[in-house]
């Protein structure tokens, strides 16, 4: 099996964003929060420690805290996997957040680096040269989420910054939508890798598949198009995922164009993401129960 990452969801009740293109609200997760339940909490434990081993044995080195919230929203949860994980025989050592930096302060950034282990900072971004944008896009509560201000915190402690980027005709608010905007803009904040999110909507008919359908259109395609065009035609390569997709030193940065994102593809020998979810199983796909691994 060649796994990707392994994606643990926090859980949470509800997010403190409210993103116009949220994929997890596109499609139901009832997924049992047995964390959460005092009745449950060994069981869950102990079936995250099983999981998590799993993964390990299978070849995956990266594990990524996300969900559908914001894994800052659980200090409990973060504090309990980084206890279950430094107690496996080969613990990650690679562990990636996925955040979009909505009330995260200096102390909690500290927490994540030295408690939980964060090496790596998935900054999702939606507009990336205009705050209020940004914050509008993502509907935070955070009302001084600022991409500078949280980008040098992150900087400053030496962790791997990722810029993801969620395509959409307003990702550049006041710079010609061009890749090399995108690369000095991202240089500037001192990423050291991109990810160029492709926004699709698996059902047009939710709020978030019409805001989808209206914000990306044939601008943000072609921007994509022009984009992977000049990756391979200017860009080095440096390797090939164990999914499949290519990876490219592209101006310095290291860059993916995912445009599977929710792992749709049905390439049968490859499983892109394990998802361990809050009801302490694994699961290959994010929008189907039944790819229950166990
Ligand atoms: S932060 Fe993530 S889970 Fe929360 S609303 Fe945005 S996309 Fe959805």
């Amino acid at each position: 099996m060649n796994i990707q990452s392994l994606s643990v969801c926090v859980p949470a009740n509800k997010c403190i964003n409210d993103c116009r293109f949220c994929c997890s609200k596109m499609h139901t997760s009832d997924y049992r929060d047995r964390f959460t339940d005092v009745s449950c909490y060994a069981t869950y434990t102990g079936n995250m420690r099983k999981r998590l081993e799993y993964a390990r044995e299978n070849g995956c080195n990266t594990c990524m805290l996300t969900g559908n919230n914001e894994p800052q929203q659980n200090k409990e949860f973060l504090r309990v996997f980084s206890e279950v994980n430094r107690s496996l025989r080969t613990p990650f050592l690679n562990i990636e957040m996925q955040t979009t930096g909505a009330f995260i302060d200096p102390d909690f950034l500290d927490f994540f680096q030295s408690s939980v282990g964060v090496t790596t900072i998935a900054v999702s971004v939606a507009c990336l040269d205009d705050d209020e944008n940004n914050r509008d896009m993502i509907q935070t509560a955070d009302k001084t989420l600022c991409l500078k201000t949280f980008c040098e915190e992150i900087k400053k402690r030496d962790i791997n910054l990722r810029l993801c980027l969620n395509m959409n005709d307003g990702v550049l608010a006041h710079h010609a939508y061009t890749p090399e905007s995108v690369i000095e803009l991202c240089s500037a904040l001192g990423a050291d890798q991109i990810t160029f999110r492709a926004l699709w909507a698996p059902d047009s008919n939710t709020e978030q598949g019409k805001w989808i359908s209206r914000h990306v259109t044939a601008k943000t395609l072609d921007f994509i198009e022009t984009l992977k065009a000049d990756v391979k035609a200017g860009g080095k390569y440096l390797d090939t995922l164990e999914y499949g997709a290519d990876r490219y030193d592209y101006h310095g940065f290291s860059v993916v164009v995912d445009e599977d994102s929710m792992s749709q593809e049905t390439n049968k020998t490859a499983v892109k993401y394990l998802i361990l979810r809050p009801d302490g199983h694994l699961y290959s796909k994010w929008d189907s129960k039944a790819s229950l691994i166990f």
